[in-house]
């Protein structure tokens, strides 16, 4: 007897999430139509998860002890239901659609469903100054791009005179596809292409939207730039992107560019500006302000101040997670090029006290 628990290698407790992930898993590696796949291997793994994902039919296998491969149904005894399962010989029937998003593409065929139906993508750029890169910003952007059209609320179709069952998939939404070849009775189902799989039509199209669903509109946005956002960053606004007939709209991506100061630069969490001193400002100890985001700041230049050196004013950074990074202050002391006759008179007592 096969032991379906061991097939697809999970515990008898596990849950049916556990069970979907073991045979996606294993599917994957054993998928016939990929390079090193297995398909008597897939068959054995594809008919224990046909019998586990099922409740009732879970039940009944593990009180019976029984699998359709070595009983078949109603083989075992009075009561025995095995539905859509009993289908014809070794037939296994599930849709691998809800297994597997884009289960073909994995394998090159796309012939067993294609991948759902989603709005296009919309890159745009802003630009904000530093202030708003390290504080935060909010912004309102106007975009021309398909919107869900509001007549039909998407359907494409003329609400009075409503919708009417799809033809090509009699409304079930669904296409079922049989395949012999490989894996004996393969049933997979696919999404109906001509319904986008909703089973229905318009049976008139839509005025406003000619059917479409969609229409080209203006909406504004309102975006919210997280404080410390580094210059290149993207933020990502899912599905505000174009919206699309029977789908899922697309992501709005917003590169955001963050201009030159004139004075202030950005060194990670901290800030950074330099400051010009006066040479007996530097000697003597004086007070400065400096100019930050925060506006300006105090700064006590202590005597005896060397060129290069660095005043730390705290917190008054870029703003992240934890806090706030520091302000951080290159004195450059401003040595005079041209001296008055009384000044040089004292620069050369100076010398004299061998300064
Ligand atoms: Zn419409
Ligand atoms: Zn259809």
């Amino acid at each position: 007897m096969k032991d379906y628990y061991q097939i697809l290698e999970v515990t008898k407790n596990a849950s049916q999430d556990e069970i979907k992930k073991a045979f996606r898993k294993l599917a994957t590696k054993y998928h016939p139509d990929k390079k090193g796949g297995d398909e008597a291997k897939f068959k054995e793994i594809s008919e224990a998860y046909a019998v586990l994902s099922d409740q009732k039919k879970r039940a009944e296998y593990d009180m019976y002890g029984r699998s359709y491969a070595n009983g078949g149904p109603g083989a075992g005894g009075a009561g025995m239901n095995w539905g859509g399962f009993g289908a014809g010989a070794g037939g296994i029937e599930f849709d691998l659609n809800d297994i597997f998003e884009g289960f073909g593409d994995m394998f090159g065929g796309g012939r067993r469903g294609r991948k759902e139906v989603r709005g296009r993508d919309i890159s745009i750029d802003i630009e904000i100054s530093l202030a708003e890169a390290v504080f935060g910003a909010t912004r309102r952007i106007l975009l021309t791009k398909n919107n869900v059209c509001p007549e039909c609320e998407g359907s494409g179709a003329d609400r009075k005179a409503g919708t009417v069952a799809c033809t090509a998939c009699n409304g079930n939404g669904k296409i079922r596809e049989t395949r012999q070849s490989i894996l004996g009775t393969f049933t997979t189902v696919r999404e109906c292409t001509v319904c986008d799989g909703r089973g229905t039509v318009p049976k008139i199209p839509c005025a406003k939207c000619g059917g479409r669903g969609v229409l080209k509109s203006e909406e504004e946005i309102g975006l919210t730039v997280p404080p410390g956002i580094e210059d290149g960053e993207m933020i990502r606004m899912t599905g505000r992107g174009e919206a699309v007939r029977g789908g899922v709209p697309g992501d709005l991506y917003i590169k955001v560019h963050v201009g030159k100061h004139a004075s202030i630069v950005r060194d990670g969490a901290n800030l950074r500006s330099t400051l010009s001193v006066k040479l007996t400002d530097a000697l003597l100890g004086a007070t400065y302000t400096v100019t930050t985001l925060d506006g300006p700041v105090s700064v006590k230049i202590p005597a005896g101040m060397q060129s290069g050196e660095l005043l730390r004013i705290r917190e008054k950074g870029v703003k992240t997670g934890g806090g706030r990074g520091d302000f951080l202050v290159k004195v450059i002391i401003d040595t005079p090029q041209k001296l008055s006759r009384k000044a040089k008179k004292l620069v050369e007592e100076l010398r004299e006290e061998g300064i």
